[in-house]
């Protein structure tokens, strides 16, 4: 691939054992084989593990990793005696196992305990005597200040004691979440002498109010997954010279029960993506997006048949099928709905793991080629569909969950897909302006944070307000994806219960999938009633919701019994309304919302969830009264 050469020698990567699941070996066969230069050895994961330290030294040397750094060596400096003698043989015993694994460099993070003094000159000198018989077997020690630390938190202060202990084998180790999360400043990092910043460690954390120790051991996420100015932290210690490893370390609940590969892949993906983001890594620029070219549903015969009325009552219309294969197109307004019953196609191969779901997405880019690329270099490689002859090739990625994401360039020859692709049943009365407004999917538990990564990184989407819904039977956190203009809309779902809609769709369809699909219409009103004339399954909302609503909102009796009467939805923000309906689920695995947008409003009626939730349980309930 053709891409312009960054503009400086591109940092090693590195990860530290503690972010990867599993034993210490699983842990470097995972970084090595997605690509990292190199490992920080957490020293439980070494004490924990049956290996000798020569080796693991070989495991390392094997898979073509180094070891970056030996960490963490605790409450070291500044101690009273006779402690700090006995700190310095500690010291001398760690120096011992690095020499056994083959690594210099050893992190000292600073001291949490109360007996520590308050004396910088004391910490300056303490550093200076363990550089110095560190510096007598050839080996180096960085400092770091921990956010939590006793006397020392923030790199400034670290760095004082730094400069102060002035040994050439003493120097500073910065931590994007130490810095950020205090809320301190890294401007002045860029300042600093690079030769002197020893290492670099980064990790981001969603904005949560809480003590930051527990902050820190179990909600630190990678780059690109929570909200810390991450990539401005980064520009700031590159543009000191720093010429180290760019090395990620995340304490988090989720990644210690998350696979070691996934979690090795999100890393990786997340030091692309930062390093895109502070602009000392050229990459191809995120698609622009023009909206949902195709949404494609994984069927057999029978479910395609039942879908398809489904969709009839919904207003689609049967407008062609596809020229060689099992694949029928249902189209209302602009939404393009494809129902694939292909045999020995990847939709049957879906269809046979999750059943009747949707199995693909195509979203219209200005530029799929340039998609692609964007796509390969966050590690999401092109995914080629078998094609027969004379069928246009669609270039695809793969979502997390093996969902297709297909990439529609405009095409310089003037011809639709479905020209090239379909037989095209004519109809003048297609008049229904309709557009995809929302995709929403289910998640299985644990997972919010990878996908939030593979949206924002591989295609630009920035990640909306976190909302906590409550379910009948559980809570259910939902964050949505978004484009930069607003018109590609993600909302991604999540619940630990599995008796929850979201946790229900999990098991229905073991693992992640689409659990509904919202229609923007230009009328509402009017297309209800043209739907519920049809015998569509429209959700009906309890009287006491269009109560609750005449006191939240100063809405005329007239509105309110229109509204009631549509059994309609209703939101507002400080730009316009939000309007929307459910239909009942398919097979209890997926739903239809149609919504109407009003004046620029930009949520998706989370203040409305429960009202759904319960109505859909509900239907369910009148379906099965024993349930
Ligand atoms: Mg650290
Ligand atoms: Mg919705």
């Amino acid at each position: 691939m053709s891409q312009a050469l960054p503009p400086r020698r591109a940092n090693k990567t590195s990860i530290a054992t503690v972010s990867l699941s599993g034993t210490l070996l699983d842990k470097l066969e995972a970084a090595a084989r997605i690509g990292f230069d190199a490992v920080e050895i957490f020293e439980n994961d070494l004490l924990t593990c049956g290996e000798t330290p020569a080796t693991i030294r070989q495991a390392v040397e094997d898979l073509g990793l180094e070891i970056s750094i030996y960490q963490p060596f605790r409450d070291f400096e500044a101690m009273p005696d006779p402690i700090r003698a006995r700190n310095l043989d500690r010291a001398e015993r760690k120096f011992d196992v690095m020499q056994a694994l083959g690594t210099d460099l050893v992190l000292v993070c600073s001291n949490v305990q109360a007996a520590a003094i308050d004396d910088d000159a004391r910490a300056a000198a303490d550093l200076a005597e363990m550089a110095e018989r560190a510096a007598r077997r050839g080996l180096r020690v960085g400092y770091e200040a921990l956010a939590w630390g006793r006397n020392v938190q923030r790199w400034s202060q670290a760095w004082r004691i730094v400069e102060q202990a002035a040994h050439p084998a003493l120097g500073l180790i910065v931590d994007s979440f130490h810095t950020l999360a205090l809320g301190d400043s890294s401007a002045g990092l860029a300042q600093l002498p690079g030769e002197r910043i020893f290492f670099l460690q980064m990790a981001d954390a969603p904005r949560l109010s809480m003590d930051v120790l527990s902050w820190s051991r179990h909600f630190r996420n990678f780059p690109g997954q929570g909200d810390l100015p991450v990539a401005s932290f980064l520009r700031d210690v590159l543009a000191s010279g720093y010429a180290g490893p760019i090395s990620l370390e995340i304490f988090n609940d989720d990644v210690r029960a998350a696979p070691a590969p996934i979690s090795a892949r999100d890393g990786l993906r997340s030091i692309a993506w930062v390093t895109a983001e502070a602009g000392v890594a050229a990459q191809p620029a995120p698609p622009v997006f023009d909206g949902v070219e195709f949404i494609e549903f994984a069927v057999d015969g029978t479910a395609a048949a039942a879908l398809a009325s489904f969709l009839r009552q919904l207003g689609f219309r049967h407008a062609g099928s596809h020229r060689s294969k099992a694949v029928e197109l249902y189209r209302q307004g602009r939404v393009n709905l494809v129902l694939n019953a292909e045999p020995d196609s990847a939709a049957l191969e879906h269809f046979e793991m999750h059943g009747a779901s949707v199995c693909a997405l195509a979203l219209r880019v200005d530029d799929a080629a340039r998609a692609v690329h964007r796509a390969t270099a966050m590690l999401s490689p092109e995914w080629r569909e078998q094609i027969g002859e004379g069928e246009r090739a669609i270039p695809a990625v793969r979502a997390p969950d093996g969902t297709l994401v297909y990439l529609v360039g405009p095409d310089p020859s003037g011809r639709s897909i479905w020209e090239d692709d379909f037989v095209l049943f004519p109809d003048a009365s297609d008049d229904a302006a309709m557009n995809v407004d929302h995709i929403a999917h289910a998640l299985p538990p644990g997972r919010m944070d990878n996908y939030v990564l593979f949206w924002r990184a591989v295609f630009g989407l920035q990640p909306a307000q976190l909302y906590e819904l409550p379910d009948p039977f559980g809570l259910i956190r939902s964050r949505a994806m978004l484009s930069a203009d607003g018109t590609l809309r993600l909302p991604l779902n999540i619940s630990e219960s599995r008796d929850t809609g979201t946790g229900r769709v999990i098991t229905a369809m073991s693992g992640a999938g689409v659990h509904h699909v919202a229609l923007d219409t230009a009328d509402i009103f009017a297309t209800l009633a043209s739907l519920r004339a049809q015998g569509a399954p429209l959700l009906t909302i309890p009287a006491n919701y269009y109560d609750d609503l005449a006191a939240r909102f100063a809405l005329s009796d007239e509105r309110l019994a229109e509204l009631q009467a549509a059994n309609l939805l209703y939101d507002r923000d400080e730009a316009g309304e939000f309007l929307h309906a459910y239909t009942a689920g398919f097979q209890d695995r997926f739903y239809f919302e149609i919504v109407q947008r009003v004046d620029g409003y930009a949520g998706f009626g989370a203040a409305n969830a429960p009202t759904r939730m319960a109505a859909q349980l509900a239907e369910r309930q009148a379906r099965s009264p024993y349930l």
